[in-house]
């Protein structure tokens, strides 16, 4: 008997089919002083989310009378999180402007799932802090945020703080690109290096965009591959919005009463 071979295993450091999404997996209630935490882990790319409710809007809110709460993130990478130590940004006394623009698109993300007005005026803290990074660190931050957004909320409902969850939709990220000519899903770190086209993608389980970021790297991209990115990502965020459904439902089911 032979053994099937993956024509593309020579791009693919992984071994991977170009529309296939790294190994996905969610370890609900990572942080438990969260209100609501999950560590997900998209190939060896790792990141600790947790949704944390505090019972204050921000003062403009407060000013300008605008009902409702606030949602906010934070992203930040571990310094043993890369290959070479990363030093912390307080240790420079400010944020690197890569992760001012990450947690700003994490924000944006959650915010287009979260009906605000029905967080009452509460601010919804979402953090994530990389464990390990292997490209596609900021994608699997919304992916896991959602997850814990939805498992902070069914917390303070079943407390009797919320009467139903603000999560309108559920919101999944992933990265396309082409490399040597072949568009691909979820890039990891060395395909990411070598992509000749690198994009994000952000969408809800409607399959309405979010977010569509896309650059050629050094080069340009036709209509055809923009086509195949989008079908890829699509895909991609199919599976990933089920994968999420399964570790909410997880989650739920060991919720303390
Ligand atoms: N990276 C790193 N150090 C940095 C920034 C990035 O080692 O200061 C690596 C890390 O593996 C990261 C990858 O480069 O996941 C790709 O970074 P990018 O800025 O494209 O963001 P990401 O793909 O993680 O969202």
């Amino acid at each position: 008997m032979t053994t099937p071979t993956n024509p593309f295993a020579a791009l693919r450091n992984d071994n991977r089919q170009p529309d296939q999404l790294r190994p996905l997996a969610f370890t609900p209630h990572f942080a438990p002083h969260a209100t609501g935490s999950v560590l997900v882990a998209s190939g060896d790319t790792r990141v600790i989310c947790s949704a944390t409710i505090q019972p204050e809007v921000p003062r403009w809110m407060k000013e300008q009378r605008v009902p409702g709460g606030w949602l906010t993130a934070e992203y930040s990478m571990l310094p043993y999180s890369t290959l070479d130590r990363k030093p912390r940004d307080i240790s420079k006394g400010k944020l690197d402007g890569r992760s001012s623009e990450i947690q700003r698109l994490i924000g944006r993300a959650l915010r287009a799932a979260v009906d605000l007005r029905a967080l009452g005026q509460n601010t919804l803290w979402v953090d994530c802090d990389v464990l390990q990074a292997d490209g596609g660190t900021r994608t699997a931050s919304i992916t896991g945020a959602c997850v814990a957004s939805a498992l902070a909320f069914e917390k303070l409902i079943r407390a009797g703080q919320l009467a139903k969850s603000p999560l309108k939709t559920l919101v999944a990220a992933t990265s396309v690109g082409v490399v040597e000519g072949v568009p691909m899903l979820d890039l990891n770190y060395g395909e990411d290096k070598e992509a000749s086209v690198d994009m994000n993608l952000v969408m809800t389980e409607e399959l309405a965009f979010v977010e569509l970021q896309g650059s050629g790297e050094e080069a340009v991209f036709s209509d055809e591959e923009l086509a195949s990115m989008l079908a890829l990502g699509r895909k991609g965020i199919r599976e990933l919005l089920a994968a999420q459904r399964a570790a909410i439902a997880a989650g739920i089911a060991t919720l303390c009463a």
